[in-house]
């Protein structure tokens, strides 16, 4: 017998027919004598009209007051999924129980919409199990010191599976989707992507911080400090296909770096379009200068991406970096108030039209000359900077370059 976590996305819970589907699925694997934790997503579409309807109200939902209503409204999502998987799962002659966040309790910070797990206690879940009943627990939420919802970021049902999954030392946490695995880049970007049948640890966590969605980044990062034993896989699949063969399917991340693993230069293509390019142009180039500037802009809980400083001129340098676009807006105005003023730089731009492309793999540690071959096959395509609308484009031609759709060596 093993405890096992599985982790359904709102695709796979996007219908009753499809909560269905979940719940007999898990009764299988209840069945075959394992202790189940089930962590589902919203229904699919769900978080985003939820998050619609209060923007509607108020187009400007920045400060921490009005952040912590919008994760006590997109928290609902979740609530009433694990309801009806329980319900489908009684329907199905097994005993269940769903729980929010709050009542487990999963336990954050109170960095409203990006909150950070903190501890989990297991002690209800871990009774309920011994009972027999299939646990449901609410992912991408949990409650912070104060007794305040709080919501852990977009996607974040996956960081609550493999956190659930960590705390509870389960043998396996399978994240259940609506793709088969996880592929050498979006197959539905690149129709010749190909599954990889495993991926190191330290590759997914590239992939998902370079803008892969296949996985939040926070989930990666627990899984590679506990070492979870972790799973991408295809909810698709007929819900009666055999234990052992659905144990097997999907992509596996592995964490030996010695293991046969297939060993590419580069392993994937990530990309991210949420993402926004701020330029301070005409600072002057003192030592320090990247700190005057980022300074604030991290004291107000923005996170920066890429950053570059370009070679000065004349004493005076351009300063760039990127943040998620939902924090352009909130970007500009700080630096047009605070930082603009302090460093006496000339002049400020933006641009929310960009994309970042980025190739991956352990690989390019011992090879040299993979920029300039990704840069010669932009070049080809006639890319330059990428610009939003040539995204797709950018992502199919290094695709080709790197011969990602042929089986590694
Ligand atoms: P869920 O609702 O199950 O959490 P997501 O939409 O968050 O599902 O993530 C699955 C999606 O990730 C896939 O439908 C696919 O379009 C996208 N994706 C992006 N990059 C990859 C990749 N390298 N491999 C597989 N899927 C990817
Ligand atoms: N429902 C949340 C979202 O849409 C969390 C998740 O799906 O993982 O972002
Ligand atoms: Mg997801």
């Amino acid at each position: 017998m093993a405890l096992i976590v599985h982790k359904y996305g709102g695709t796979s819970m996007g219908s009753t027919e499809r909560i269905r589907n979940v719940a007999k699925r898990v009764a299988k694997w209840a069945r075959a004598g394992h202790q189940m934790v089930v962590v589902p997503s919203a229904m699919s579409g769900e978080t985003n009209r939820l998050l619609g309807l209060a923007k509607e109200l108020s187009p400007d939902l920045t400060t921490p007051e009005l952040q912590r209503e919008l994760d006590m409204i997109a928290s609902t999502g979740e609530q009433v999924s694990v309801g009806l998987l329980a319900i489908a799962l009684q329907a199905e002659g097994m005993r269940s129980v769903s729980y929010t966040g709050w009542q487990v309790p999963i336990e954050t910070d109170s960095s409203f919409t990006k909150a950070r797990i903190q501890r989990i206690d297991d002690q209800r879940v871990r009774a309920d199990l011994a009972e027999g009943k299939v646990v449901i627990i609410t992912g991408f939420q949990g409650i912070d010191p104060d007794g305040h919802i709080t919501t852990l970021g977009r996607g974040g049902s996956d960081t609550s599976a493999v956190a659930v999954a960590a705390a509870m030392k389960a043998d396996e946490c399978l994240i259940f989707t609506d793709v088969d695995g996880v592929y050498t880049t979006d197959p539905r970007i690149v129709a010749e992507a190909r599954r990889l049948h495993t991926i190191s640890f330290e590759e997914m966590l590239e992939m998902a911080s370079l803008g892969s969605k296949v996985l939040q980044i926070r989930s990666v990062e627990f899984a590679g400090k506990y070492r979870v034993p972790m799973r991408v896989l295809s909810s698709f699949t007929p819900w009666d296909i055999a234990i052992d063969e659905e144990a097997k399917s999907g992509t596996l991340i592995t964490y030996e770096e010695d293991e046969k693993m297939e060993q590419a230069v580069v392993s994937g293509i990530a990309f991210n379009r949420d993402e926004a390019k701020v330029s301070v142009l005409g600072v002057p180039d003192k030592p320090g200068i990247a700190y005057q500037i980022l300074g604030p802009v991290a004291e107000a809980n923005i996170d920066v991406d890429v950053i570059i400083q370009n070679v000065s001129h004349e004493g005076k340098t351009d300063f760039s970096f990127t943040v998620h676009r939902n924090d352009y807006a909130r970007t500009m105005e700080l630096l047009k108030s605070t930082v603009i003023p302090k460093t006496g730089a000339a002049a400020l731009s933006g641009d929310t039209k960009i994309c970042k492309v980025s190739i991956v793999g352990i690989g390019m540690r011992s090879h040299v000359g993979v920029a300039s071959k990704m840069f010669a096959a932009l070049s080809e395509e006639g890319i330059n900077v990428i610009d939003e609308k040539y995204m797709e484009l950018a992502v199919r031609a290094l695709h080709k370059a790197f011969e990602m759709d042929l089986p590694p060596a």
